[in-house]
């Protein structure tokens, strides 16, 4: 307890917060507050929010009101007062009030808190009115007065007060592009992890222009021009400029403190600056990295709050509480529905840094599949080798992004090891998580890289093998495979491999991939230990490496031809909820069919495999998936029509189906219209042959009359009527089984089979009903229902031979 008297510069995060433990550790202190704006402790983190209406009440980002800090804390508090100087000597600060006047204060301690402010580049047009910053009130003020006239906004950089505001500026219906001068947006996420944060962006109608740094803005009237590199963007009625910050400290620069190249203060581990009596903390200072013990500089509120009160700790009691380890970063966002979160180091800093590292990818359900409303969740850890270090990871998802990023963020303040991501132990229950987390799946995958058991590569590693003379080998199956894969692949399905050893070279390197990672493990472990020397693996499979091709698309598309005229194109919707496989995508390609080139379709679906097979029948097609959310179990998907590819990037993909329909069971003439519906919306060419007993699904309904000797007599009264007559293979129950099945598949809005059949003739599905069958059990072509063609064996192995799919049912 003491008779002296603390400064504090700044009333936000680490002002207030500084000011308040100051006070609750020394009660006898006077304390002085001054902060420049006319609010403090105010919800910066809130502002984008209440831009977007989703905070309605401006009252709600006051968290603490100047009178609190008086009558609850006695401490004085001065808004709108700004401290112009520090006089070291005298230990005063000389500071301005809002009616301008100017005086002094002494201090015994003096805490700097002066935080960070959007870095606005010298350009030209860039203090236009209408080009705009989020920092404070105020400044929130004046972007809510200017959106409620606006209809186009640009918004400059891609971080995530960028990504934020791009979003709360669409929720009001504003268009908006995002620019950013780097390849990509949220440069704490890797590329590869980015990119969804990308098809989250252009999937709700963000237009992106990236690698564009900003040039000038110019004035027309009422509206701006933004001018990039190659493109002039039109028309626009505000500019939100988040670039980035640069530290507000002025101060301490005029006062001689120490501070860094870019002007943050440098202080030491009780946060005391080159001056005992003054000490910093915030978005404006800089302390030792954890990872590489140098000054890094954070801009987040979770260290600004920490480091007040271990500051405050250090004034009063001569050092702070808990020693500050240094900040790590960790982070989230909200992209739309998406969350993107990351901690520590990415492979980029780990690569700068020269560490020797290594990264895992993986993509798993984020909560139990089985359980409903499971959504994909990508993680990605970066670890230091051979050590196994954790070094840092990164998270995208839909839901429990923030736990991941906080199990990860305890694990690298104590130290942990990809072991330790293996072993630690979550809680569990299906609608909460998996039996293995996937932070526990990448501790596995990252442990087996560091014993040897796996050689994990990213997609750039691997395209850079390749390019090199490695052999890529996609072991999924044949049908993911069709369904898409990488130029130059070759497919021998995991499970298939040990059969074809000696078509691989055992001379070359050879990189495995699967569909995320797992399968391309088991087929290296059998390569390995079958005397194949040089086997990689890709991590995060073929999924992430696709998603990082897609982007390449989605750029050439959207910024590749500025001059592209879209005008006329036209934008519609498909609502597919409740549909189940193939519904979705057989709704998908009627729609489609009916669309020009350049037009777009926002389709909505409820069925979780439509998020994948979206992709794949667009990649099969010709179309590009811009984007795809999903938001509560709801996948959005904004497709745009493309020219029909005359040979696409796997050739295989466009070959033909065939399926043999045997049996005259209800459940498998079922299946047997699902497969064959789902093939013809790839848009391969697809033909049924019914023989035997699965005759009977193409007989008429009511059954025609026709002459039938008597064994066609005992035959058409032995066999069922037609396709409503089916019984199941299981579970008949005398009849029951068909009837629960049929309510089943009307409550959870699976077409019946009739409809399924109507669907398939729609979509040009040949059905072949076998002649020998008819013969030898008295079918005559009149019985069958209409658009049935007759044909013999040939027929069908005609058809056969121009497929790659070919299935007995
Ligand atoms: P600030 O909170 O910026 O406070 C500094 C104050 O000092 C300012 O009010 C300024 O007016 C005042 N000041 C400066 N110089 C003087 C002077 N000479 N005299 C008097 N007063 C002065 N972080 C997260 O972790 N998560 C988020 O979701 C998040 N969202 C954000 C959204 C927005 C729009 C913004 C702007 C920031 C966000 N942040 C977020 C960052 C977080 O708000 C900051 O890291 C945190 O507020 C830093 O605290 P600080 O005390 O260092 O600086």
């Amino acid at each position: 307890m003491s008779n002296k008297t603390y400064v504090v510069v700044g009333g936000v995060a680490g002002g207030a917060g500084a000011a308040a433990r100051l006070r609750r550790l020394d009660e006898e202190a006077r304390i002085v507050l001054y902060e420049k704006g006319p609010y403090v402790s105010f919800a910066n983190c809130g502002l984008p929010y209440y831009a977007g209406g989703v905070i309605q009440d401006r009252e709600r980002l006051l968290v603490t009101k100047p009178e609190t800090f008086t009558d609850v804390f006695d401490i004085e508090v001065h808004t709108d007062t700004e401290v112009m100087s520090i006089d070291r000597e005298k230990k005063t600060v000389k500071v301005r009030g809002k009616d301008g006047k100017e005086s002094v204060q002494t201090y015994d301690a003096l805490v700097l808190s002066p935080g960070a402010k959007p870095f606005v580049p010298p350009l030209p047009g860039i203090d236009d009115p209408a080009v705009l910053q989020v920092r404070n009130i105020p400044d929130i003020d004046k972007v809510v007065a200017t959106m409620k006239k606006a209809k186009k906004a640009v918004v400059v950089g891609g971080g995530f007060i960028g990504l934020e505001m791009a979003e709360n500026l669409t929720e009001k219906g504003i268009a908006v592009t995002l620019v950013e001068a780097a390849p990509q947006c949220m440069t704490p996420l890797d590329y590869d992890m980015a990119v969804f944060v990308h098809q989250s962006l252009r999937s709700h109608g963000v237009e992106l222009r990236l690698s564009s740094p900003l040039q000038k803005i110019v004035r027309h009237g009422e509206k701006l021009d933004v001018v990039l590199p190659d493109k002039t963007i039109t028309d626009i009625d505000m500019v939100i400029l988040s670039i980035g910050v640069t530290p507000d400290s002025h101060l301490a620069k005029d006062a001689k403190l120490d501070v860094d190249k870019k002007g943050y203060i440098l202080v030491n581990e009780n946060f005391q600056t080159s001056d005992p009596s003054i000490w910093a903390i915030g978005d404006a200072i800089a302390y030792p990295s954890p990872f590489t013990g140098t000054p890094w500089a954070v801009a987040l509120a979770g260290p600004a709050n920490k480091m007040a009160r271990l500051c405050a700790d250090a004034i009063v009691t001569g050092k702070p509480s808990i020693a500050y380890p240094g900040t790590y970063g960790a982070s989230v966002a909200k992209v739309f529905d998406l969350a993107v979160g990351s901690v520590g180091m990415n492979a980029r800093s780990a690569g700068k840094a020269d560490i020797a590292y290594g990264v895992a990818v993986t993509h798993t359900p984020d909560h139990a599949s089985y359980y409903p409303g499971s959504t994909q969740m990508t993680a990605k850890i970066v670890y230091e080798k051979p050590s196994g270090k954790l070094l840092g990871g990164q998270v995208v998802g839909y839901h429990g992004v923030d736990k991941r990023i906080d199990v990860l963020s305890v694990l690298l303040a104590h130290n942990g090891t990809v072991q330790d991501l293996a072993s630690f132990e979550q809680a569990y229950a299906p609608p909460y998580n998996s039996a293995k987390d996937i932070l526990n799946m990448l501790g596995f995958i990252a442990s087996n890289d560091l014993a040897g058991l796996d050689h994990l590569v990213d997609y750039q590693q691997a395209e850079e093998m390749i390019k090199n003379g490695a052999v890529l080998v996609d072991v999924r199956t044949k049908m993911e495979f069709s369904l898409g894969s990488i130029p130059g692949a070759v497919n021998y399905p995991h499970a298939e491999i040990r059969g074809h050893l000696d078509e691989l070279p055992k001379d070359k390197p050879i990189v495995l991939m699967c569909a995320i990672g797992l399968r391309g493990h088991i087929a290296g472990r059998i390569l390995r230990q079958r005397g194949f020397k040089d086997v990689s693996n890709v991590t995060g499979g073929y999924k992430s490496w696709h998603a990082v091709l897609q982007e390449k698309d989605a750029r050439t598309l959207h910024q590749g031809d500025a001059n592209m005229e879209e005008k006329g194109n036209e934008t519609l919707t498909l609502d597919a909820c409740g549909l189940q496989c193939p519904g979705p995508i057989v709704s998908l390609k009627q729609k489609m069919d009916t669309l020009e080139v350049g037009d777009r379709l926002v389709v909505k679906a409820t069925d979780p495999g439509f998020r994948s097979d979206v992709r794949s029948w667009c990649q099969m097609t010709g179309n590009t998936l811009e984007g795809i959310t999903e938001d509560n179990g709801m996948i959005t998907a904004t497709i745009k029509k493309g020219e029909r590819k005359e040979a696409c990037s796997v050739p295989a993909c466009m070959k033909a189906a065939t399926i043999i329909v045997f049996s005259n069971d209800f459940d498998k003439a079922l299946a047997a219209f699902v497969l064959a519906n789902g093939a013809a919306a790839s848009g391969k060419p697809v033909t049924m042959f019914f023989t035997f007993w699965g005759l009977s699904v193409l007989r008429k309904r009511p059954a025609k009359k026709v002459k039938k000797d008597f064994m066609g007599k005992m035959f058409g009264a032995m066999l069922p009527k037609n396709m409503d007559d089916l019984s199941l293979s299981s579970m008949n129950f005398c009849g029951m089984g068909p009837k629960m099945m049929k309510s089943r598949m009307k409550k959870k809005q699976v077409s019946q089979l009739r409809t399924m059949f109507e669907t398939a003739k729609a979509n040009n599905v040949r059905f072949i009903a076998c002649q020998m069958s008819m013969d030898i059990m008295g079918i005559t072509k009149d019985e069958l229902l209409d658009g049935v063609e007759v044909g013999g064996v040939g027929t069908y192995m005609g058809e056969a031979s121009k497929g790659d799919v070919n299935l007995f049912i």
